[in-house]
């Protein structure tokens, strides 16, 4: 057994032939997979280490711990936040951030509460587009999660049989070109990078050149200016990203020395086409996050998660 222990004495690890998911979402936000389904899932397909990254959310950490340690699979704790950088959405990946850090715990509720606000418009929307949907229709579909958003909507319109899947419902509803979609709250990026560097944790862009981003503004002087800021790595190898965006990405991180990553960004049935483990991060990045966390956890004097570890099984 190993430990890694975020503020603790830096100690350099070798994780020879380790497959590392850096990505994942529970059924506490928007997957399909309770926590310890989806830790089991891991294991079950050779991930020796996993990060859970739930949308806005820490409540799914305990459960995926627990099933971790029984297990042996490495947990690393992690959240999706929601962020605005440039005017556009962009999701940062906060790993081992202590998750009781007040202005974290203060800004995530923000986040989560304009999830829930907005609910009410996006079914109006819908409604003045002649389907019949009720809150309850949504409730009914979001199970456990923390972060009721769009992909519950977009569940409740499976079930109403008004489109077959997901993608159908964002293409043609809840996109942000579609007829239903209604702006929410996002945490300011810059400030949340701080946040969670003040928290003890590391923060990698989530796939940063998805088109869905307006990734002109995450060109090298947006990186430069993040990197400034405490960002500690990029996501690289992700299915949003074509070959030619991961050479050119790997290429500007190398510069700028940034890590870099690759996970699957699973979300169960919730999305295809990202199976665990169909990207993985290289065991030396992995270490120098783990390195950065370290030292940022040291820095603030806070109680980070800690990551607990069998390097093969
Ligand atoms: P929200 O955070 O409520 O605005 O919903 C955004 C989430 O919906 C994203 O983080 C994705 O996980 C998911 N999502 C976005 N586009 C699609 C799509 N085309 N199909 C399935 N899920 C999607
Ligand atoms: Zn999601
Ligand atoms: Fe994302
Ligand atoms: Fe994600």
């Amino acid at each position: 057994m190993r430990v890694w222990r975020a503020g603790g004495p830096r100690r350099r690890t070798r994780l020879p032939g380790v497959r590392i998911d850096l990505h994942t979402h529970s059924n506490r936000s928007d997957g399909t997979d309770s926590p310890a389904e989806l830790v089991r899932r891991a294991h079950a397909e050779g991930i020796d280490v996993l990060a859970l990254t739930d949308h806005d959310t820490t409540e799914g950490w305990q459960e995926a711990l627990d099933e971790a340690e029984r297990t042996g699979v490495t947990l690393v704790r992690g959240i999706e936040v929601s962020c605005r950088f440039a005017g556009y959405g962009v999701h940062l990946l906060a790993y081992l951030p202590d998750p009781t850090y007040r202005p974290l715990q203060r800004e995530l509720r923000r986040v989560l509460d304009g999830r829930n606000s907005r609910l009410p418009a996006t079914l109006q929307r819908l409604r003045d587009l002649g389907i019949g949907i009720e809150a309850e229709d949504v409730r009914a579909v979001a199970g456990e999660t923390a972060a009721m958003g769009r992909p519950h909507v977009a569940d409740a319109l499976v079930a109403l049989g008004v489109v077959a899947d997901r993608k159908e419902a964002f293409d043609r509803y809840l996109g942000p070109k579609g007829p239903a979609y209604v702006h929410r709250y996002a945490a300011d990026l810059e400030t949340m990078i701080a946040c969670i560097g003040e928290a003890g944790g590391v923060s990698v862009l989530a796939h940063p050149w998805a088109s869905r981003h307006n990734h002109s503004a995450l060109d090298e002087h947006g990186l430069a200016r993040l990197t400034e800021v405490g960002l500690a790595g990029v996501e690289v190898d992700h299915e949003d990203h074509d070959p030619a965006k991961r050479a050119g990405l790997r290429a500007l991180a190398s510069r700028l020395d940034l890590v870099t990553t690759g996970s699957s960004d699973y979300h169960g049935t919730g999305k295809t086409g990202h199976h665990l483990g169909c990207n993985t991060t290289e065991p030396a990045q992995l270490e120098r996050l783990l390195d950065l966390a370290g030292c940022a956890a040291a820095a603030s004097g806070r109680h980070t998660p800690e990551v607990l570890g069998v390097s093969r099984r």
